[in-house]
């Protein structure tokens, strides 16, 4: 058994909020909506992967067999904190998590018009990393992000290349889902993304001077 999910920061201790929803964006960055074919939206496409889709991006991580390629999407996360009672929600945290998709299934599952859940909510679909304070970054619209597979790099982003940008993402979030405490914000992500493999070693960056890495474990 591996130990359940909790938020953390950077330092490993935890962070003293439940652990929540993840809600997602598809196609925030117009050149991973042009890789894939798919139309640049004019408003925000919202999923959701469950908590149990959470697993602690620095350890290892397994990843499903036997149901086609399972995609990295890298993706800057962020943690909600308890609301002040204004919109947008308080920002707790920043970090990096990994939106698996099971890409074969997903295509499937679009084709037929049937929803996608399966195809990106399974158990351990969204390894997410400790989170830094926002107060790291000199603007939320202005963070680089990277991720680089067995020293290849696969995606680098920047938080200012979003077509939603963060106030107005969760402000349209918030039309649809409540966003509670502990819950999480998956932002979108840019292009490169391709398929992951067991023993696969990760290298993750955040701004300028955070990184993470971890690798993928022979699947379950
Ligand atoms: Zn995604």
């Amino acid at each position: 058994m591996t130990e359940p999910y909790r938020h953390r920061n950077l330092d490993g201790s935890n962070i003293d909020l439940p652990v929540g929803k993840v809600v997602c964006v598809g196609r925030n960055y117009a050149a991973h909506a042009r890789e894939l074919n798919n139309p640049v939206p004019t408003s925000p496409i919202l999923f959701i992967k469950p908590s149990t889709a959470l697993v602690p991006l620095e350890m290892p991580f397994t990843i499903p067999t036997g149901r086609g390629e399972v995609h990295h999407e890298l993706e800057i996360a962020l943690l909600i904190g308890h609301s002040d009672g204004g919109a947008p929600p308080n920002v707790a945290g920043v970090g990096l998590a990994l939106d698996l998709t099971l890409r074969e299934v997903q295509q499937r599952l679009k084709k037929a018009g049937q929803p996608w859940e399966i195809a990106k909510g399974f158990d351990g679909a969204c390894p997410c990393s400790a989170f830094a304070p926002g107060s790291r970054f000199s603007a939320i619209q202005d963070i680089t992000f990277s991720l680089q597979v067995n020293e290849e790099k696969r995606q680098r982003g920047n938080t200012a290349d979003m077509i939603f940008p963060v106030d107005s993402l969760l402000q349209a979030i918030g039309d649809h889902f409540s966003l509670q405490a502990g819950d999480i914000v998956l932002t979108g992500t840019p292009s490169g993304v391709s398929s992951l493999h067991a023993g696969d070693a990760l290298e993750l960056a955040l701004g300028n001077n955070i990184h993470f890495s971890t690798t993928v474990l022979s699947a379950t």
